[in-house]
């Protein structure tokens, strides 16, 4: 709710921040981060019990959970900028997937990549070797030119562009969809191809990785880089004004500038009617092993078209530390949330499809924890995916961040922060309306 046409109630204390920061997730602290190195002040009001967003790690039993699988492509030019990937000690998959496909398990990797498993790739009945010269073609269409320049590029949906491109509905069914619909977190395709380049483009020039220590890392780090006591937890923002936020405890906090870094749901609560977008949402189940069920560091991938799970991996075999030694921590991603679906019967239905893939070690599984979340990513279907709208600032003077305002991913919410920071100090600051009209 805005607090616009409400009268201020407190005068400005000297030692209050310059600018106010609500949501602790990437975006909130990368644009403290900038912030903090321009010598600005600020607090961060983080609603939840600790800053990362979605971003978080549990531990739990000894193991580390991320909240939803998810990895870091080291090629995002923001996290080079933002992280210490050598304090991270960054964990590299193997590039390439094992796609299941007609009943067994095979090799898609990287020809550039992995020459060594040329041989293999090049047999893969996932794809006619027509589609191995589009992958090499697509890699060089996708690699030309700025980030920037490809965000102009006409947007239709990633379906779309790969028929365009000529792809085999073979390659596209037992491929690109299961491996984009796990990055996009929907399996039709529907995302922008904005989005779907951007992130080819990125598993071409660098890896993809876990943190030592698990994503939530990344947020821990940058929390260490600000001064003490820069994040607030437990402090939920109800309604918010260029100069001021509420918080539900009545508290109402005074701010040169405020910055609303929240995901785009909770920015819609807080920003007003019309600025609502779609979310997609994945339900991410934890199991623990004696042994793994694949024995490298790989994704594996339901070339099949049938059963639950969508993407398979074992995270400790990745980064050892995901799991206790001795035993191996396994992730199951279930794509899209049915609120009406028993989370009982679709467990039972992952471990049936995992025994038909496994054999019957999968009767040893524990189960660890499952993680349904709804509003995992914003949507981004064309035309919305709005990296070249890029406002860092609304036309009411609050400005936003977070990765529902450029690509739905880690680099999208850290180039969004930082982008609302420099808008405050007047770098290149950019004023728009917003999509949807919001205000
Ligand atoms: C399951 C899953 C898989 C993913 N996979 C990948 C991947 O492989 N690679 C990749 O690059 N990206 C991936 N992502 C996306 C990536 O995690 C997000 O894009 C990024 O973390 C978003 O950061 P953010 O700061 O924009 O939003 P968030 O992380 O959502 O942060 C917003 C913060 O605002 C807080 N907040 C909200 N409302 C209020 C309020 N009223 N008052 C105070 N605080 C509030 C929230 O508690 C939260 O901490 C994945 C995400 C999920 C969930």
């Amino acid at each position: 709710m805005s607090l616009i046409d409400d009268p201020l109630s407190g005068n400005r204390n000297l030692s209050d921040p310059e600018v106010l920061i609500v949501g602790g997730g990437l975006a909130g602290l990368c644009c403290a981060r900038r912030l903090h190195d321009a010598g600005r002040t600020f607090l961060i009001l983080e609603g939840s019990d600790a800053a990362g967003g979605r971003a978080r790690t549990d531990r739990h039993d000894g193991f580390l959970l991320d909240r939803g699988f998810q990895v870091l492509l080291t090629a995002y030019p923001e996290a080079k900028q933002f992280l210490d990937y050598k304090a991270l000690q960054p964990k590299y998959f193997e590039p390439g997937a094992l796609v299941r496909y007609r009943g067994k398990f095979h090799r898609f990797a990287d020809p550039w990549r992995r020459p060594r498993h040329l041989l293999a790739t090049a047999l893969s009945p996932v794809a006619s070797f027509g589609d191995k010269l589009r992958i090499a073609r697509l890699r060089n269409r996708v690699g030309r030119g700025s980030l920037e320049q490809l965000y102009q590029r006409p947007a239709v949906t990633t379906l779309e562009r790969l028929q365009e491109q000529g792809f085999s509905s073979r390659i596209i069914d037992h491929f690109f969809r299961p491996f984009l619909g796990g990055i996009f977190l929907e399996p039709e395709l529907q995302t922008s191809s904005r989005m779907f380049e951007f992130v080819f483009r990125m598993f071409a020039e660098g890896d993809a990785a876990l943190p030592a220590q698990g994503m939530g890392q990344m947020a821990d780090q940058l929390v260490r880089s600000l001064p003490p006591d820069s994040v607030r937890i437990n402090a939920r923002v109800v309604q918010v004004a260029p100069d001021r936020v509420r918080l539900d405890n009545g508290d109402e906090l005074p701010a040169s500038h405020v910055v609303v870094a929240c995901d785009g749901p909770n920015a819609g609560e807080l920003m007003g009617s019309g600025f609502q977008r779609g979310t997609n949402g994945v339900t991410c189940f934890y199991f623990a092993a004696s042994r793994p069920p694949v024995d490298e560091p790989i994704l594996v991938l339901n070339g099949e078209g049938r059963g639950p799970v969508n993407n398979l991996c074992v995270p400790s075999q990745v980064a050892a530390a995901y799991a206790p030694a001795g035993r191996s921590l396994i992730s199951a991603t279930v794509l899209g949330v049915d609120a009406n679906e028993q989370l009982d019967k679709l467990q039972a239905d992952v471990l049936q499809q995992m025994k038909e893939w496994f054999g019957s070690e999968v009767d040893q599984w524990r189960h660890l924890k499952t993680y349904r979340i709804p509003g995992a990513l914003p949507s981004q279907e064309p035309p919305a995916l709005s990296p070249v709208v890029k406002p860092a600032v609304a036309d009411n003077g609050l400005y936003l961040c977070g990765d529902y305002l450029d690509t739905a991913s880690i680099q999208g919410a850290m180039i969004s922060g930082r982008r609302a920071a420099e808008g405050i100090l007047e770098v290149g600051v950019q004023t728009a309306a917003f999509p949807n009209g919001a205000k």
